[in-house]
């Protein structure tokens, strides 16, 4: 399937991150197809550009976007690894943060009066959680672990006939880590969702309506 890139209200390329303009163009097209059903959320919003694409959506429904990531950076993130970025690290927290980077592209992208980051653990979040949620984007740490959190934690609050996104699909070991393929495989075991689309790497789910 081929999506309209959207119209973004900044130069998304200008954004450090890794989402694939296609792939954003999905997120953005299924976004906008459930926003007005209520809040959506987004687990691994790093440096913002997914949060672009989503809260571009949810804020033209006049509805809002939840924006999780402890900001700390994924396994991947960390130094010594594939996808460090040195501009990332905070010398004082001897840590990794991204959060500052979000903050910057909520602004450009006037979005602060739609997207409401948490700045925690997926685990932590989701503890006393029961708001329901017309579309859910996991696109956090790619460990079976926190995949299999994110999944366990958050795709039970999808509201029927809405959306659950799942980003880093490789069926193929060859081509990345299993962890997002398996909850993938997860969700659509449960019998709670079907498939509406893949775009690239991105699986896009809808919860069956009961
Ligand atoms: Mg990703």
């Amino acid at each position: 399937m081929q999506f309209t890139l959207p119209q973004l209200p900044i130069d998304i390329q200008q954004v450090k991150g890794f989402m694939d303009a296609q792939e954003g163009a999905a997120l953005h097209h299924y976004a906008a197809q459930v926003a007005e059903r209520g809040p959506g959320l987004e687990i691994g919003s790093y440096c913002g550009k997914s949060t672009v694409y989503l809260g571009t959506a949810f804020k033209a429904a006049g509805s809002l976007l939840f924006a999780l990531d402890h900001h700390r950076g994924s396994e991947e993130n960390q130094p010594g690894w594939d996808y460090h970025d040195t501009d990332l690290w905070d010398k004082a927290a001897d840590a990794m943060d991204t959060l500052p980077f979000l903050r910057r592209t909520l602004r450009a992208a006037r979005l602060e009066e739609t997207v409401i980051p948490l700045v925690t653990r997926s685990t932590l979040a989701a503890r006393f959680w029961t708001m329901p949620l017309s579309f859910v984007f996991i696109d956090g740490g790619h460990t079976f672990e926190a995949a299999a959190n994110d999944y366990r934690c958050w795709a039970p609050h999808v509201q029927p006939g809405g959306i659950l996104a799942i980003h880093d699909i490789f069926p193929d070991p060859a081509d990345g880590g299993q962890a997002p393929y398996e909850i993938y495989k997860l969700a659509l075991a449960s019998g709670l969702f079907e498939e509406l689309a893949t775009v690239k790497t991105l699986a896009v789910l809808r919860r069956i309506l009961v």
